[in-house]
């Protein structure tokens, strides 16, 4: 009768809801691991800090803000200098704390609105966002300075390394973001040049 059939639907109803509850619940856990792959899909293994497929997309927004604001936007591009020797005299393994050291300053010494990425094998790119040439000029000084000053422990004895830097900044022209890219790679080439341990600006 009309009783069984009442509770027949609110154990129905019940059954519905708790489905619905566990459906929900699925997909919250589905998004948050979605969440934590897309943030390790931007992370570099070794160093922990950003990639260059995040870097790719900070960049196109820093350029897009720079375009839109009118305000300055600088690239600096740092290569640690005779990283083939660190290897080949102290092993992998230490070649690859030194580029985890490399990593963990240069993104101590950003601001929080400043991107760090390490963008190639022992090769490190920064954004600096609302910054002229003369800042990241005084960025990159003080990377090129914080990383000779620091001392790696290699069997008990002080390990030393540098890098050489190339900094450039967003001019008027219709420079496309290879192109500021470009200039720094080509300013950091001269830092190499130059002798390394040495910052160069693209004018
Ligand atoms: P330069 O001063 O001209 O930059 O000299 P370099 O020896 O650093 O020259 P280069 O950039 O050609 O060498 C980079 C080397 O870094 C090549 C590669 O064997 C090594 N390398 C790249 N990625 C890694 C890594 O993740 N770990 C380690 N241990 N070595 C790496
Ligand atoms: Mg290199
Ligand atoms: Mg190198």
């Amino acid at each position: 009768g009309l009783v069984a059939a009442t509770a027949r639907m609110q154990r129905r109803s019940r059954d519905l809801e708790r489905r619905l509850q566990e459906t929900s619940q699925e997909v919250n856990q589905l998004r948050s691991n979605l969440e934590k792959v897309r943030e390790e899909a931007m992370t570099d293994a070794l160093t922990g800090i950003a990639n260059r497929k995040r870097f790719d997309e900070s960049m196109r927004k820093s350029r897009r803000d720079a375009d839109l604001n009118g305000t300055p936007f600088s690239l600096v591009l740092c290569d640690i200098d005779h990283f083939k020797r660190v290897n080949d005299t102290y092993g992998h393994q230490t070649g690859d704390e030194v580029i985890r050291e490399t990593a963990r300053i240069t993104s101590q010494l950003v601001r929080e609105t400043d991107f760090a990425g390490r963008y190639g094998g022992e090769e490190f790119v920064v954004l600096l966002p609302g910054t002229t040439l003369d800042g990241a000029a005084q960025f990159a000084e003080r990377l090129r300075s914080s990383i000779e000053r620091q001392q790696l422990d290699y069997q008990g004895s002080p390990l030393t390394f540098t890098i050489s830097l190339g900094v450039a900044t967003l001019t008027d022209d219709m420079a496309g973001y290879l192109t500021l890219l470009e200039r720094a790679d080509k300013a950091l080439y001269q830092s190499k040049e130059g002798g390394r341990n040495q910052v160069t600006l693209s004018r």
